[in-house]
């Protein structure tokens, strides 16, 4: 703990949604600092890699005035595949050869791209390498075998889109301010200061207006009630105390089907004309992790599960003491 009585000197948006999804998990992850299970997605590999290419991408040809060529859009897939390898998310093949896995821990992605593409797919065993690369077989309720495409093609597919649309989200007047740059500014609360940092995907300036878009990936279709998060206040807050205005939210939502690929695109905007509660809301939380108030919450929420949560087989070990008894 530093002097401000939190585990590390500021408290990010990372850390806040931490604690609003499950006090324990926080608490887990910040304060004890415990090895988390782990657990990997390929949706996660798809979002990830999603975010480095619109970044690049953004760097590239609004930044550098640069068109992005074929490999260059392949690139980030494979990139954050070797990250996901190099933390132990995905397994490599143990009976592969040693001078391809050599090949690839000594490559510090600066492998050409035409052999970072023939030997990724190399390095899996049959179930990841069919799932992520070449195509898998699943089986429906109905007993019949479907054949479903591979996440790469998935991966393609958005950034095919991304591109398609992101003149409806980058309009010619705007100025780009911010491509996932490190926010941080301070605030004070009962004499001490605190720091609040985030990084938002983009920030644009429109005439006189601050634009935010935010990019989402996913596997099911975007709900207008379900769009306003917790986040996206704190970033509203953040950019009114840097920038002297509230900004508009623009959430780019690109939506993938596993069973085809097919990707399409929604874009829903936010216009906060007040976010004076959001510092309630942070100091709210921060008194929580100075107290030591850490419930366990959300059993009945989707991420307090095996699947998703780092923590569940630690958290969850203990056997329930309060047993039912019948005495009659
Ligand atoms: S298992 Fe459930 S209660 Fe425990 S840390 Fe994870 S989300 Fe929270």
């Amino acid at each position: 703990m530093n002097k401000t009585g939190l585990p590390k000197d500021y408290i990010s948006n990372a850390q806040l949604n931490a604690y609003k999804k499950c006090p324990q998990f926080y608490k887990r992850k910040y304060v004890l600092q415990e090895n988390e299970t782990s657990l990997f997605k390929p949706e996660w590999l798809i979002g990830r890699s999603f975010h480095s290419y619109a970044k690049n991408f953004i760097m590239q040809k609004y930044l550098m005035k640069e068109e992005p060529t074929e490999s260059f859009k392949r690139f980030f897939f494979y990139k954050n595949f070797l990250e996901a390898i190099e933390k132990k998310e995905i397994m490599v093949d143990p009976l592969i050869d040693d001078q391809i896995k050599a090949n690839v821990s000594n490559a510090n992605f600066n492998l050409d791209f035409e052999t970072l593409e023939e030997i990724a797919p190399l390095l899996l065993l049959d179930d990841e390498r069919d799932l992520l690369f070449t195509g898998y077989t699943e089986i429906s309720s109905a007993g019949k075998s479907l054949k479903r495409p591979p996440f790469v093609q998935i991966y393609d597919n958005l950034i095919e889109k991304f591109e398609q649309n992101i003149c409806n989200v980058i309009l010619e007047q705007d100025e780009v301010l911010q491509v996932e740059q490190n926010t941080r500014f301070n605030f004070n609360r009962y004499g001490k200061e605190y720091t609040l940092y985030g990084i938002p995907d983009l920030v644009l300036k429109r005439e006189n207006k601050i634009i935010v878009p935010d990019w989402k990936t996913t596997s099911k279709s975007p709900n207008a009630d379900n769009i306003k998060t917790f986040q996206d206040r704190i970033y509203s807050y953040g950019i009114f105390q840097t920038h002297g205005s509230l900004p508009l939210f623009q959430y780019a939502y690109f939506s993938y089907s596993k069973a085809k690929a097919e990707v399409s695109f929604n874009l829903y905007q936010i216009d906060y004309q007040d976010v004076s509660d959001v510092e309630i809301d942070i100091f709210e939380i921060i008194k929580g992790i100075k107290n030591n108030v850490f419930p366990k919450y959300n059993y009945q929420n989707w991420f307090c599960s095996s699947s998703w949560c780092p923590f569940y087989s630690s958290c969850q070990e203990k056997e329930d003491k309060n047993q039912v008894e019948r005495i009659a």
